[in-house]
């Protein structure tokens, strides 16, 4: 994939991609996971972590249409990719006001492909002892939960092993703030 000028409209970028799932279908489906969520904690007062960056608007979406009781916290995960885009390898980073010791942890992430990046974000919060830890992960790529080796409890969407951007996905840290959720593919300038 060849990168496009800096500069072009994102519209132009897009057009050779494929609109998988519309900005209108990901919040009727963030609607809806919602109800299950508050469904699983009623009566408890959670600890969101949100999994900077690509999970920010889904967060943001989700958290708002939440209505259990609920503290917000980040974990960045910084990812090392080979020319696959696999990740090779996972560190989690944390704020230093970061406290889920005997709390209920629900970890909002965008996307779950190989596993790496939860994997790094459930060793970094199992060494807090928190009282539980659950999963809102928006995508799940088809194989993602045996390649992963576990199944988020709440999942937004399956979709095709391929390369999507939007909706906080990037593709060299662009196309985050697009409202749909795309099958990239690099459009060639004419
Ligand atoms: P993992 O392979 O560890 O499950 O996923 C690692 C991270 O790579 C995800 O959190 C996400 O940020 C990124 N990633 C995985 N698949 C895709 C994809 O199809 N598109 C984009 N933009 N990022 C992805
Ligand atoms: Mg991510």
């Amino acid at each position: 994939m060849k990168e496009s000028p800096v500069g072009q409209d994102q519209a132009t970028c897009l057009l050779h991609s494929e609109l998988l799932i519309s900005g209108e279908a990901i919040q009727r489906r963030i609607a809806e996971m919602a109800v299950h969520i508050d469904r699983a904690y009623r009566g408890r007062r959670i600890v969101v972590v949100g999994v900077l960056k690509g999970a920010v608007h889904f967060l943001s979406d989700l958290t708002r249409c939440l209505s259990v009781d609920q503290r917000l916290e980040f974990v960045r995960v910084a990812t090392y990719k080979n020319s696959t885009h696999a990740v090779v390898s996972a560190r989690p980073e944390v704020f230093s006001d970061f406290d889920v010791t005997g709390q209920d942890v629900l970890v909002v992430d965008d996307i779950l492909d190989h596993g790496q990046t939860a994997r790094a974000v459930r060793d970094c919060l199992e060494a807090r002892q928190p009282r539980s830890i659950r999963w809102a992960i928006l995508l799940v790529k088809d194989g993602a939960i045996e390649r992963a080796g576990f199944r988020p409890d709440f999942i937004g969407f399956e979709i095709h092993d391929t390369f999507v951007v939007g909706y906080g996905l990037d593709y060299c840290e662009r196309y985050r703030n697009v409202p749909d959720i795309y099958a990239f593919e690099e459009s060639q300038p004419d």
